[in-house]
């Protein structure tokens, strides 16, 4: 019965450590992004990019200090108060054991052949569906193995335009991806950008260039903020 989400999210005095280690990743962070704001958030390798996002999702949580959304600490609601409003494509992205019309219809389980078609169409997914024989009725294997993983991408972001999620996160895949897929990547991001907080562990220039702020980060710190232009 709460309020939906916005997507206004505050760090606030967070040190973090994951449970199987001691060491801090982040120490005393504190970062505001307003709802609607696309992050990118680019460092080096171990810069704690990824450990920034496992902590918005609320895959893990702060070892001290708040996380804040739409000014609520996180942990006073459940988990699926913050994960019916998020979407996410992670690197190596997940597929479930179905077809690519299940696998899609995933971020969304009311939804109608016609809207899944209509989502996939938006992020160029289609293109995935035309190419194969059982088109749709694809089934993706275990795990999605049997796709590659632009395909995989392109599935996931089809999944993430259905469900609409006010807050979108993407970590993005440096395996080699065809040309093609590529661009259709590329497009997919644009129209997954727009309109709400999103937060993008960023490795092409072209999603960099579409943020509103860019965090450099190294060693769980900030080191650097600013627009494209600016940095
Ligand atoms: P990359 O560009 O390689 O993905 P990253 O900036 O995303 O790097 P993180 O994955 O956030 O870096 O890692 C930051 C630090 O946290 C590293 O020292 C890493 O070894 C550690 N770390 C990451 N995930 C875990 C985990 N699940 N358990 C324990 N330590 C972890
Ligand atoms: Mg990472």
């Amino acid at each position: 019965n709460w309020e939906p989400i916005k997507g206004d999210i505050t760090f606030e005095d967070v040190t973090f450590h994951y449970p199987d280690g001691n060491e801090n990743i982040l120490e005393h962070f504190n970062l505001h992004v307003p709802a609607g704001t696309t992050v990118a958030i680019v460092g080096e390798t171990g810069a704690g990019k990824s450990t920034l996002v496992n902590l918005a999702c609320r895959f893990f949580e702060p070892t001290q200090g708040r996380i804040l959304i739409d000014g609520v600490d996180y942990r006073e609601r459940s988990q699926s108060w913050l994960h019916s409003a998020l979407g996410y494509v992670l690197q190596s992205p997940h597929l479930f054991t179905g077809t690519i019309m299940e696998n899609i219809r995933y971020g969304k389980l009311e939804a109608t052949d016609e809207e899944v078609i209509e989502a996939a169409k938006i992020v160029s997914a289609d293109q995935v569906a035309k190419r194969l024989e059982k088109g749709w009725q694809t089934d993706v294997g275990e795990g999605g193995d049997s796709m590659s993983t632009g395909e995989k991408q392109l599935i996931s972001f089809a999944r993430a335009v259905l469900a609409d999620p006010a807050i979108f996160v993407l970590d993005e895949a440096t395996s080699s991806i065809d040309t093609e897929t590529e661009q259709l990547i590329q497009n997919a991001i644009s129209y997954l950008l727009k309109d709400r907080t999103s937060f993008i562990i960023a490795h092409r220039l072209s999603t960099i260039r579409q943020a509103d702020v860019i965090l450099v980060v190294k060693a769980g710190k900030i080191i650097e903020q600013g627009t494209h232009d600016e940095l």
